[in-house]
């Protein structure tokens, strides 16, 4: 199991150099906070600048296309995002799934490359509320995940993070209950050893994410097989998410 919860904020299409002095902020705080690992996902524009001012925390792009290059107009490489300074990329997330028609063997082709690369990859899976009210959202989310693999995972236990996002929970500021959090990553890892062994299936992380807030965190990151939080709207501002961090701790 991993040591050092992982709390990470994904700023999706929001951001301009404006919004350097939250990861600044962000940045300088996380240096005082070692025992939880932090990393910001802001824009494709904003990762090199992120990168250079911020030296603590991690970062990452929230996509990348499965081909190393070529004529692929306005799509990025995972070199690129690698050579611009990101660790690692989210990938799967429910609004590249629903607004980009995003399959999984399209996610499993990106996360081969990503890993080509030399990125760590945090796979999204999640269901839909119909899903959750026809007793299905288990098995929907462990075939999504299986889908959404490469074949090949290396150093599964190091270079893998799991998101579970219920689509209905995102942006919603409705979270899922604790009790259904909890069920849903034991399952998570329940496939996860079965499928990388006991080694690195117990070592790869299950964040979660959906309306995650400085109120909720701390429940949330201390639920059984909640190794740390993916944040949208509340990593937006560097009071809101270091408080979630803080609450992680
Ligand atoms: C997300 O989109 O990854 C997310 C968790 O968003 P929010 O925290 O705003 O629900």
């Amino acid at each position: 199991m991993a040591s050092r919860p992982f709390i990470v904020g994904n700023w999706k299409m929001h951001g301009t150099r404006a919004m350097l002095s939250e990861a600044r902020a962000i940045d300088r705080a996380a240096q005082r906070l070692m025992q939880v690992e932090i990393a910001l996902a802001p824009p494709f524009t904003l990762i090199h600048p992120v990168r250079r001012e911020a030296e603590q925390i991690g970062v990452g792009a929230q996509d990348c296309h499965p081909a190393d290059g070529g004529a692929h107009t306005g799509d990025i490489s995972a070199a690129m995002v690698a050579d611009a300074g990101a660790g690692f990329v989210i990938l799967g997330h429910s609004e590249r799934r629903e607004g980009h028609n995003e399959k999984d063997k399209l996610i499993a082709e990106k996360a081969a490359a990503a890993f080509d690369a030399g990125l760590k990859v945090i796979l999204c899976c999640g269901e839909p509320m119909e899903k959750r009210e026809a007793g299905k959202a288990v098995d929907h989310v462990l075939r999504q995940l299986k889908a959404s693999l490469p074949d090949n995972v290396p150093e599964a236990g190091e270079r893998l993070t799991v998101a579970y996002e219920p689509i209905w929970a995102i942006g919603s500021g409705e979270a899922a209950s604790i009790e259904d959090i909890v069920a849903m990553h034991s399952a998570i890892r329940e496939f996860l050893v079965k499928t990388f062994g006991e080694e690195d299936g117990t070592a790869i992380r299950i964040i979660y994410g959906g309306s995650v807030n400085p109120e909720n965190a701390a429940e949330i990151i201390a639920g059984d097989e909640v190794n740390g939080a993916l944040v949208g709207g509340a990593s937006l501002s560097a009071e809101s998410f270091m408080n979630i961090v803080l609450a992680a701790q």
